[in-house]
């Protein structure tokens, strides 16, 4: 199986592509919003900078995306969510991944129309213990009891984030930052894009299936 880089807008379905990749093949799941949010707990100008929506910086996330990989489990694939963000960020990802001998790379970006994204905005909770996300608004998402979390437990939350001002503004960095990115990783050929349309799950998941079984 190879390594996954997703790219994608806030509420593509990284979440559940990750679930997917985790329980299906044993992925291990490296999410630096969830490493940030962490780390942010005793750090008040890190949960600053998150809270405004805007991209953290380089000296802060690539150590600790380099520490995450150095010492993962390395019979399993893993799955980077959340990074790069910007071009810079993605070359020096790259020198990363060949310098911790990383070779088998595949980049998913996942597209969803504005419109869907903003619906799911609204409807959006997330576990305060373990991440995972919820959607009230769409059937497949809710949890079975109402703001207690499937897997966990504990309590579900609206993250301070999840806003639809706040939403306009990451949509937006992430359209413009991005977009470089994909023109470099579709350069150098491990690019592949997948429509996450709300009533095709399964086919989406079929796709990435296939995606990461590439020879
Ligand atoms: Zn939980």
């Amino acid at each position: 199986m190879k390594n996954v880089i997703f790219l994608a807008p806030p509420l593509a379905g990284k979440g559940t592509f990750s679930d997917y990749l985790e329980k299906e093949f044993g992925y291990l799941h490296f999410s630096t919003g969830s490493i940030l949010r962490e780390k942010s707990q005793q750090d008040e100008s890190l949960k600053k900078i998150l809270e405004s929506g805007e991209l953290v910086k380089d000296e802060i996330i690539l150590p600790l995306v380099e520490e995450v990989i150095k010492t993962r489990e390395k019979s399993k694939p893993f799955i980077l969510d959340g990074f790069p963000r910007t071009l810079q960020q993605a070359k020096k990802l790259d020198i990363i991944l060949s310098g911790l001998g990383v070779l088998d790379v595949v980049v998913v970006s996942i597209d969803v129309e504005k419109e869907t994204l903003i619906d799911r905005v609204i409807g959006r909770k997330v576990c305060n213990k373990c991440y995972r996300s919820y959607n009230l608004n769409i059937l497949a998402f809710k949890p079975k009891v109402n703001d207690v979390c499937d897997s966990c437990g504990s309590k579900l939350i609206t993250r301070d984030d999840d806003n639809l001002a706040s939403f306009q503004i990451r949509y937006k960095t992430y359209l413009e930052s991005t977009s470089p990115i994909i023109a470099y990783y579709k350069k150098k050929g491990c690019l592949r894009v997948i429509h996450n349309d709300e009533l095709d799950q399964t086919k989406s998941l079929n796709i990435l299936r296939g995606v990461i079984s590439e020879h």
